[in-house]
């Protein structure tokens, strides 16, 4: 099992559901953690109460970077290594979905989902890659089932994880002559705050934050030789199912 304690993370869209639950998972590893928001504000305040659950010898930082800007993910990539002087892992999580049939679909829907989803995810490898190359380090990009499964009402959200698919393997087999790791994690329904939900009772049978928490760190714990490039993960029992 590889140590990770010690190592250093940025995680894109931290604040809350998978990103935040990831920078808990990673905080009680010893693994020092930046998280990333549209705002200063919300960055700071996740980090605060990252602090006060995680570890007393590793700590999280918030920086606001916007996926969408290249120049806001260079700043995120440049202040994470200004505070813990390296950069072993990055996770693009940020993410949001509008969803509707192709009328319905407005151009400027289209365009945030795209950009902030798989635009994104470019944009954070692309500033991170001489950082992760340094330090033979570990990109992991957040796609979803919806990455594989089309569904009705789905044009763009499917359009941008099908791209984050194909642009996270593609990266892999760039990336692995480099010893730098690519995963790509598929999730089905996680409870969050996605798309207006609130994380709660009602979605219990989904799977929980700390469950994405918990396979980032086995991924990163894997024996170096070995690599799982991308990987499915969906509630154990459907919605409706227990009588
Ligand atoms: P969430 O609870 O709504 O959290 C989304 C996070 O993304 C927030 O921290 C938000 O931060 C951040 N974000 C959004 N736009 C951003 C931008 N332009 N720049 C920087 N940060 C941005 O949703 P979630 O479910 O955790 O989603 C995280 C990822 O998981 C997404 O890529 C989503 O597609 C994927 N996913 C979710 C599910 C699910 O069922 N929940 C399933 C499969 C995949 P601020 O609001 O503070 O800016």
């Amino acid at each position: 099992m590889q140590n990770i304690q010690g190592k250093t993370a940025l995680i894109t869209g931290g604040t809350k559901g998978i990103g935040y639950g990831i920078a808990e998972a990673l905080l009680k590893q010893g693994v020092h953690v930046a998280i990333t928001s549209r705002s200063q504000e919300a960055a700071d305040k996740a980090a605060k109460k990252l602090n006060e659950t995680g570890n007393d010898n590793v700590y999280a930082i918030g920086i606001a970077a916007d996926v969408r800007s290249f120049e806001s993910q260079e700043h995120a990539v440049k202040a994470t290594i200004s505070e813990f002087k390296k950069l072993d892992i990055v996770v693009a999580n940020a993410g949001l979905g509008h969803f509707g049939s192709i009328e319905e679909m407005s151009i400027e829907h289209w365009n945030e989902v795209i950009d902030t989803n798989l635009t994104g995810a470019f944009y954070t490898l692309k500033s991170s890659v001489a950082a992760l190359k340094e330090t033979k380090g570990y990109y992991i990009s957040i796609s979803s089932l919806a990455g594989t499964n089309f569904f009705e009402g789905g044009t763009a959200y499917n359009a941008s994880k099908f791209g984050v698919t194909g642009f996270t393997q593609a990266a892999m087999l760039d990336l692995r002559k480099h010893e730098v790791k690519v995963s790509t994690i598929m999730p089905g329904s996680v409870s969050t705050h996605f798309n207006g939900n609130e994380p709660g009772e009602e979605g219990a049978w989904k799977i929980q934050i700390e469950d994405i928490g918990k396979l980032v760190v086995d991924l990163l714990q894997m024996h170096p030789r070995t690599l799982p490039s991308k990987i499915e993960v969906r509630p154990s029992v459907p919605p409706g199912a227990k009588k």
